[in-house]
């Protein structure tokens, strides 16, 4: 392939968008690979494409070296099958929802978990057809809250989507390692510095185990704990926290009765007008899930975590208590002052900490404006509460597995794997014909990655002040040859005679034939970020290039007839 910047679609840009807050975003729209449309819109440009198809072929060849088979389904489904599984309400604001000349409804598909159990329930009678794993790669919609970082969160992105179908849960768990590893593979191939994370399962539920693969980056909004002295890693809304040590206690906690604290609300300042350790002073938190009041409960130096509290509660998410409705239930009570007494009694559930109930004793809010309650004796008060393990867990927080002190980092979400059990085929009735002529519910697992998301993924993580730094896997093309000056006829008679000859060799080449000042296409290959440059100059005429590589600038001239040797060498490098 040699492709001509001369006569390209291409345009690089001098300054990115003011609102375009990512480097992967603000890098991609200057070097010309996308345009927005509209917000979490994008359309890719040739030399954008070509990164996007590349993935693509490093996800097809594991998917297909795992076994998977490739389909392609509508991107319309009907809202019927959503129906089935009640996903039609359980999904929320993100599901993209439309209705045809007839009224009929439609979602355009952030997943596809109900039209591929649709299809196989429909094809699949006996245990003699299973296992089967079905993958499809095509562009998905999700109205998100916010669409942002470019194509780190689209509201239309590119995903590999795969379903496995199995006997039982043993065979589901084979099904969902075949793939873990192919995720691995895949990861590894791409360049990207990925770690596998234990994960919650959101809106695609199901509750046999998931893993999430996060590259990791600053600008990524999923926070990961992992453990350097074993192998434990998870997504801060999944990491298992471990009970803390109980801090020495102090009298005044101890002592039951009331105490009048008026102007103090945090919990910290609280604890030390008092004089105690902040663990003894309780946090009550009030939120809503699914419609329903419920209370939080965790020791004064611990955070809860909403993602856990809402997983635990199997509800999509919960959102604090409005003030009107804490008003209402408790009409005394402001902030600072809400405490867990007499909440049950109102309907409201009561979700502790197990850290909270191993306190002797504890303080609280009274839910009466300026008074705190000490003496309350946790096992009494919570006798009747479910016990969750609800708090933050941070960096230096001890490993659940091993004990070593946690590392901390930012990933972005790649790709995500999970162990569905019976959650659709149950619903939906996807049945088989076990040995013994059984009729039993399909075991699924389904294992999503991020395709277009990974390209700014990419970026993210290779790039200097001067562009991107493309690895050769996804880089959109191999080798950038530069001719300095279009006017001087040995340059571009050369610049042609190495484009032609590494194409022949297999090499993929841009060409900047343009007429253009020098200054002006070296930036431009710096920002496009090829592996290799090759540039076309004054000692055209003594049969001498120059080579240099993105990576690290590493230059040398060359004489013409080593250059496809070289490049070989490079390539193998993978630059
Ligand atoms: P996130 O938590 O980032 O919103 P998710 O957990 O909802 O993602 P999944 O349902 O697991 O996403 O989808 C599979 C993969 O699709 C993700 O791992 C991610 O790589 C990609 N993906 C999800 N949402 C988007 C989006 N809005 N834009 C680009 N890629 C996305
Ligand atoms: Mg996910």
């Amino acid at each position: 392939m040699i492709l001509r910047l001369s006569t390209a679609f291409f345009q690089t840009l001098r300054e990115a968008p003011a609102d375009a807050e990512a480097t992967s975003h603000r890098l991609m729209l200057r070097a010309g690979l996308i345009r927005q449309v509209a917000g979490g819109l994008y359309t890719y440009l040739p030399l954008g494409w070509r990164i996007i198809q590349k993935i693509e072929a490093i996800v097809r060849e594991e998917m297909d070296r795992s076994g998977a088979q490739e389909i392609l389904a509508p991107i319309l489904q009907p809202a019927q099958l959503w129906e089935e599984t009640g996903r039609i309400r359980a999904y929320g604001p993100e599901l993209m929802r439309l209705e045809d000349r007839h009224g009929r409804a439609f979602v355009l598909g952030p997943t596809h978990e109900e039209l591929f159990t649709d299809l196989v329930r429909g094809v699949i009678r006996s245990y003699r057809q299973l296992p089967i794993t079905l993958y499809q790669i095509q562009d998905k919609f999700r109205d998100e809250r916010r669409p942002r970082f470019g194509l780190l969160r689209g509201r239309e992105f590119i995903m590999k989507d795969a379903y496995s179908f199995d006997c039982d849960e043993e065979g589901m768990a084979a099904s969902y390692e075949a793939m873990y590893q192919a995720y691995v593979r895949i990861f590894a191939r791409l360049g990207l510095d990925t770690r596998a994370v234990e994960a919650q399962q959101g809106a695609i539920g199901g509750t046999g185990g998931s893993h999430e693969f996060m590259a990791i980056a600053p600008i990524g909004e999923d926070e990961i704990v992992y453990c350097d002295a074993c192998d434990y890693a998870a997504n801060v809304e999944k990491a298992q926290g471990v009970p803390s040590p109980l801090p020495a206690a102090s009298s005044r906690a101890e002592t039951v009765g009331q105490v009048s604290l008026p102007g103090v609300i945090e919990t910290g300042a609280q604890a030390e007008a008092l004089g105690v350790d902040r663990a003894y002073v309780l946090k009550t938190l009030l939120y809503e899930a699914d419609g329903q009041p419920i209370a939080a409960i965790l020791r004064g130096d611990h955070t809860l975590n909403e993602a856990k509290l809402a997983a635990a509660l199997g509800v999509a998410e919960v959102t604090p208590l409005s003030e009107e409705r804490v008003r209402k239930l408790l009409p005394k009570a402001t902030h600072g002052y809400i405490g867990p007494l007499g909440l049950s009694e109102q309907g409201v559930g009561l979700f502790v900490e197990p850290d909270v109930m191993a306190l002797p004793y504890a303080i609280c809010g009274s839910n009466e404006e300026g008074f705190l309650r000490c003496g309350l004796r946790p096992h009494q008060a919570f006798a009747d509460a479910r016990i969750l393990d609800l708090k933050e867990v941070y960096a230096g927080d001890p490993c659940p597995s091993c004990g070593a002190p946690l590392a901390a980092a930012h990933g972005i979400e790649v790709g995500q794997v999970f162990k569905l059990g019976t959650k659709y085929s149950a619903p939906m009735g996807a049945v088989y014909l076990d040995e013994a002529g059984q009729q039993r519910p399909l075991y699924m697992g389904c294992y999503g990655i991020g395709v277009s998301r990974i390209a700014a993924a990419v970026v993210e993580q290779s790039h200097d002040e001067d562009g991107i730094v493309w690895p050769m896997a996804v880089a959109p093309a191999h080798v950038h040859v530069v001719i300095v000056d279009m006017q001087n006829e040995e340059q571009r008679v050369m610049g042609e005679h190495l484009a032609e000859t590494l194409s022949a060799s297999g090499y993929e080449v841009i060409i900047d034939d343009r007429q253009e000042h020098a200054g002006v296409k070296f930036k431009d290959a710096d920002l496009l970020g090829i592996p290799l440059r090759m540039t076309v100059g004054r000692k055209a005429g003594e049969g001498i290039v120059e080579l240099s590589r993105r990576r690290d600038r590493k230059t040398v001239e060359l004489k013409v007839e080593e250059i496809v040797g070289i490049v070989a060498r490079l390539f193998g490098e993978n630059s």
